[in-house]
């Protein structure tokens, strides 16, 4: 059994029947130790989709503030080769960006064949923040949902697997993180009151997050509610669902290394054959 549950659209969900403490009855060290074979699997899989350069991985991380985007990044992502790994990220859309219809600075940024790209944010924020905030008219951020279906089709018919998480925390479990960074110089940095000022905004984020999970599932882009309040469990779920994703791709993609191997081969005979 999956720790998560795919996200294909078949039925609209609500965020309060998943629950943010969820652990799948695993204690710490479990998780930890079922994670390392997950990223060696992971690894091995990210050298097969390089190497056979056919498809694309396009990850999405989604999450309210604390929630533990740059925390999966780490996990999940670290142990991967750098070389065909991106993580972009999107904050406040710059002036030129802004000048331009909202899924332009993103689909520069979706990956190339063989590479996995990280969106730290994503196009998503057009109908959450731009949402929450009204810095959109209604009728302009909710036509939005067609047009991230109709472009994450797009991606898919070009090869794309695509993965959408939301990661999933409780308000307490919120507070306590926020609290934890005022009370620890190491985290001075991630200090702002603008986190403490979005959580006025709890119960609209919700709603926001679960129209556009249940108006953007796919079976071809599937969205994850993460339980996130445990920081462990939160790295193991993605890591496994990013490796299931992956896995069925193998025997392709070996196919695909056979035939370069062959080739190649070939060609190295042939011009060994006009040097003799
Ligand atoms: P993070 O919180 O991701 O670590 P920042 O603190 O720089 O990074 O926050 C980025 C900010 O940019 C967030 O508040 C997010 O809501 C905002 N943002 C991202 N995309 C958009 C968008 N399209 N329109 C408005 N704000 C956006």
């Amino acid at each position: 059994m999956a720790y998560l549950q795919k996200l294909t659209g078949a039925q609209p969900i609500k965020l309060r029947d998943f629950d943010p403490e969820f652990d799948a009855g695993l204690n710490k060290q479990q998780g930890e130790e079922k994670l390392q074979k997950l990223s060696a699997e992971l690894t091995r899989l990210q050298e097969l989709l390089y190497a056979a350069g056919q498809h694309s991985v396009l990850i999405v991380l989604q999450g309210r503030d604390t929630s533990g985007k740059d925390g999966t990044i780490r996990s999940v992502m670290g142990p991967l080769n750098s070389l065909g790994c991106q993580v972009a990220s999107f904050k406040v859309p710059t002036e030129k960006e802004q000048a331009h219809d909202f899924l332009w600075r993103i689909h520069q940024q979706t990956p190339g064949k063989g590479e996995i790209t990280i969106f730290n944010r994503s196009h998503y924020e057009d109908v959450l923040v731009v949402r929450v905030h009204k810095l959109a008219p209604d009728k302009v951020w909710r036509s939005r949902y067609v047009h991230i279906n109709d472009f994450e089709k797009l991606l898919a018919e070009s090869n794309t697997i695509i993965l959408k998480f939301y990661l999933h925390i409780s308000k307490d479990e919120q507070e306590k993180r926020l609290l934890e960074r005022a009370e620890d110089p190491e985290k001075y940095w991630k200090l702002s009151a603008g986190d403490w000022k979005e959580r006025e905004h709890w119960n609209d984020y919700t709603r926001a997050y679960e129209d556009a999970m249940n108006q953007c599932s796919t079976p071809h882009a599937p969205w994850y509610v993460v339980p996130a309040n445990k920081k462990w469990f939160r790295n193991l779920a993605v890591a496994e669902a990013v490796v299931k994703s992956l896995q069925p791709y193998e025997r392709q993609w070996r196919r695909q290394l056979e035939k370069i191997g062959l080739k190649e081969k070939a060609a190295i005979e042939a011009y060994r054959q006009n040097q003799t």
